[in-house]
C-alpha cells in the first residue's frame, strides 16, 4: 500500500471529503426523484448499508419539485447530477442539494461560468466527472478513441475553467468501463494536482462482474494512495454497490463496518449444507454495523483454525458444528439449529461492542 495521496478538503453538505479524512462512501438512486416514496425508501436502505453520500439523477423540473422533500426526509447529503442544463443546476441548488457533478463532456465553458457565479455564494462542491463515454467531440478526434490521456485532457480543460473563475470547490473523476484505462488516466492526473478524486469503474455490468472490475480498478487506485470517495456501479440493486465498496476498503485495510464472512467453499469432507447455512447467516446479519469477524467453516481440517482466528464461528462436522469465541470452543450445535444460535450470538456480540 502507498501512502495516500495528499489531496486537499473539500465538503458535500456536512460529509468531509480529501485530506485524511476517511474515504467516502457514496452510490446513486435508480429511481426518477418525482417518485418521492420509492426515492427515499432506495436512500433510507442505503443508509443502512453505509452509504455517505447520494447522488439522484436531476432530468428535469418534476425532480426539482421533489428534492426539498427527498432532503427532508434522509439523513445524508445529496448530489444532483445534471447534463446539459446550468439552468437545472441553479434550481437544484436552490431546492437543496449539498453537491453536484457536471459532465464536461456534454456542458459548455459559458455554462459552467454562468452556474458558478451562481454556486459561489452557496460554495457547494462541484464534481467535475469525466466520462469516457461521452468525451468532447475535438477531445476524441485529436486522440482517436477515449484514452487516459483523451480523458485527462478534458478534465485538465474544465478544471482551468473552474481555476480561472477561482472555484476551488472541487473533486474530479474520470471513468470508464475499461479497468486498465481508468486506472491509468487517475495515475495521469494525479501527479498533476491535488483535487480530491471521486474513483470508480463506471457502468462495471451486473454484480459478479462489477465487483471484479471495481476490486481490481477501485483496489488498485487505492492501492496507489489514489481515491477520496467512491462509487461501485452495480447494474442492479444499489445495496449491492454497498456490500462490495466495504468489501474493498475492509480487505485493504482503509474502513471496516459491518459482518466480514469468512466462509470455506466446501468439499467432500464436509458433512453439512454449508451453502445453505452460509447464506442465511449472511443474510441474518447484513444490517450489522458493528465490525466483526465471523467465520462458517465446513470441517475439522481447516474450521477450528479459521474459527478460533475470528470473533466468532462455527466448525461443522457430522450433521452439527462447533461454537467458537475469541478462540475458545464453547459448544456443539446440531445442524438444524446452527444458524439460530451462531446468529445469536453475533448479535449478542455486536450490541456489547456497540455499548463498549
Ligand atoms: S474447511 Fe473442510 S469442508 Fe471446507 S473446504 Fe476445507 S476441507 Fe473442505
Amino acid at each position: 500500500m502507498k501512502k495516500r495521496r495528499k489531496t486537499r478538503q473539500i465538503k458535500v453538505g456536512n460529509v468531509t471529503i480529501g485530506g485524511n479524512a476517511p474515504i467516502v462512501v457514496q452510490s446513486m438512486t435508480t429511481t426518477h426523484p418525482k417518485d418521492i416514496k420509492k426515492t427515499v425508501d432506495q436512500i433510507l436502505r442505503l443508509e443502512k448499508t453505509g452509504c455517505e453520500i447520494i447522488r439522484i439523477a436531476i432530468p428535469d423540473d418534476d425532480a426539482i419539485k421533489s428534492l426539498p422533500i427527498i432532503k427532508k426526509s434522509i439523513h445524508i447529503p445529496i448530489i444532483g447530477d445534471i447534463h446539459f442544463n446550468s439552468e437545472l443546476a441553479i434550481k437544484a441548488v436552490k431546492a437543496g442539494i449539498d453537491g453536484i457533478r457536471i459532465n464536461p463532456g456534454n456542458t459548455s465553458k459559458k455554462q459552467i461560468e454562468e452556474f458558478v457565479k451562481f454556486a459561489r455564494q452557496y460554495q457547494i462542491a462541484i464534481r467535475i466527472g469525466v466520462n469516457s463515454g461521452s468525451l468532447e467531440k475535438d477531445i476524441l478526434k485529436k486522440f482517436g478513441r477515449p484514452s487516459p490521456e483523451a480523458m485527462v485532457e478534458s478534465a485538465l480543460r474544465a478544471i482551468d475553467i473552474f481555476e480561472k473563475l477561482k472555484y476551488d470547490n472541487i473533486k474530479i473523476s474520470l471513468k470508464s468501463s475499461n479497468v486498465l484505462d481508468t486506472i491509468k488516466a487517475h495515475q495521469i492526473l494525479a501527479k498533476k494536482g491535488d483535487w480530491p478524486f471521486h474513483i470508480g469503474v463506471t457502468e462495471a455490468g451486473p454484480s459478479l462482474i462489477s465487483a471484479v472490475k471495481s476490486s481490481l480498478g477501485i483496489g488498485r487506485l487505492l492501492m496507489d494512495g489514489i481515491g477520496d470517495t467512491v462509487r461501485v456501479s452495480v447494474t442492479g440493486d444499489p445495496i449491492i454497490e454497498m456490500k462490495i465498496v466495504y468489501e474493498i476498503l475492509r480487505s485493504l485495510g482503509l474502513r471496516k463496518r459491518g459482518i466480514e464472512l469468512i466462509s470455506c467453499p466446501t468439499c467432500g469432507r464436509c458433512k453439512v449444507n454449508l451453502i445453505k447455512i452460509t447464506q442465511e447467516v449472511e443474510k441474518k446479519l447484513e444490517n450489522i454495523i458493528t465490525p466483526l469477524k465471523v467465520a462458517v467453516m465446513g470441517c475439522v481440517v481447516n474450521g477450528p483454525g479459521e474459527a478460533k482466528e475470528a470473533d466468532i464461528g462455527i466448525a461443522c462436522g457430522l450433521k452439527s458444528g462447533v461454537l467458537f469465541k475469541k478462540g475458545k470452543a464453547i459448544r456443539r450445535i446440531e445442524e438444524k439449529n446452527l444458524v439460530k444460535e451462531l446468529v445469536k450470538e453475533v448479535n449478542k456480540m455486536a450490541k456489547y461492542a456497540s455499548q463498549k
